[in-house]
């Protein structure tokens, strides 16, 4: 594990440093609170082990502002201080800091409550993923993808290069389950959405389940033709399995349909939900006429 150390103590600073090394984990050092601020800007730090008086910006102002900013992955962070008494360690806490540890430091205590932290960290982190990923099929779910859109359409605005999106939905669904049961509709899913996540998945693209038996492709920076590609390669894919399907009107396995949508937002489009219904609107003219095919949105 990542840990930052911030004392202002140089013989103290270093004496933690030692301490948590031989722990196995991996140490960064700041001389004071501020570069401790500004270390945590850029790097996310599971674990802060931070003086409580330091010059510039004290502990319990760090514990403060990292509380504040809030990013995606929780920071535990541990005060060291002399200052001892029940007010100070009231202080500590509510300031946001997780644990509180005396000085002098205690090795094996130092140790023990490193551990207790890791423990809360680990399971943040499984409850983070969690909170992003799809029970049934694994993939990101939908609250995972509004975010990335978001950010895509952000990069997007800036940078001019287009963000294509896919949307897809299995053919005749309904039929399947009615028929099949919906224990087998549930294993069809997961068939097919193991299929997507690995046909093609370039770095940054992001395959998630929007819903029911529909699911997306968020393109990072393609443009048309390779996101045409892509659809083109998923339909293929999907439709060799040969899921068998007797009861679908278009094939005698599992199809899907793809609507591809691709744009550069203009400067004043500030809601991304106008590529879903675009994908959506051409998703609707593949099933319109036939089904197993890609359509692209054209204007
Ligand atoms: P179309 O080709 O027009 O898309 O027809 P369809 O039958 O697929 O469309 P429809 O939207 O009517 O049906 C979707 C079905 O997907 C309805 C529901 O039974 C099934 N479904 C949605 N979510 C799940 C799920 O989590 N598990 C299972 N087994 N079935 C699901
Ligand atoms: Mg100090
Ligand atoms: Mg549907
Ligand atoms: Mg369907």
């Amino acid at each position: 594990m990542q840990v930052l150390i911030a004392e202002d103590d140089i013989h103290m600073q270093n004496m933690l440093l030692l301490m948590v090394q031989s722990f196995g984990h991996e140490v960064f050092t700041a001389d004071n609170g501020r570069e401790a601020w500004e270390l945590y800007q850029t790097h996310q730090f599971p674990m802060i082990i931070s003086d409580w008086l330091m010059p510039e910006l004290s502990g319990v102002e760090l514990c403060k502002r990292i509380r504040i900013s809030q990013k995606l992955n929780y920071t535990y962070i541990i005060l060291v201080s002399s200052m001892s008494g029940r007010k100070n360690y009231l202080e500590g806490m509510d300031a946001g800091a997780d644990d509180f540890v005396g000085k002098p430091v205690d090795k094996d205590e130092l140790h023990a409550r490193i551990r207790v932290g890791e423990r809360i960290i680990s399971l943040q982190i499984q409850l983070e993923e969690m909170s992003q990923t799809d029970g049934l099929t694994n993939l990101a779910n939908r609250r995972r993808f509004d975010e990335a859109l978001n950010e895509e359409w952000r990069r997007a605005k800036r940078t001019g290069i287009p963000v294509s999106l896919i949307m897809i939905d299995i053919d005749h669904f309904k039929k399947y389950n009615d028929n099949y049961g919906h224990l087998e509709g549930d294993y069809c899913l997961k068939q097919v959405s193991t299929v997507l996540a690995h046909t093609g998945n370039r770095p940054g693209d992001l395959v998630a389940r929007f819903g029911g038996e529909e699911f997306v492709v968020l393109l990072s920076g393609a443009s048309l033709e390779p996101a045409k590609r892509m659809a083109e390669n998923l339909r293929a894919a999907v439709s060799n399995l040969k899921l068998r399907h007797e009861y679908s009107e278009n094939a005698d396995h599992i199809t899907i349909s793809l609507g591809l949508a691709s744009i550069v937002p203009a400067f004043d489009q500030n809601n991304p939900h106008v590529l879903i219904s675009l994908a959506d609107t051409a998703l609707y003219q593949a099933k319109k006429s036939g089904r197993n095919r890609v359509v692209v949105f054209k204007e």
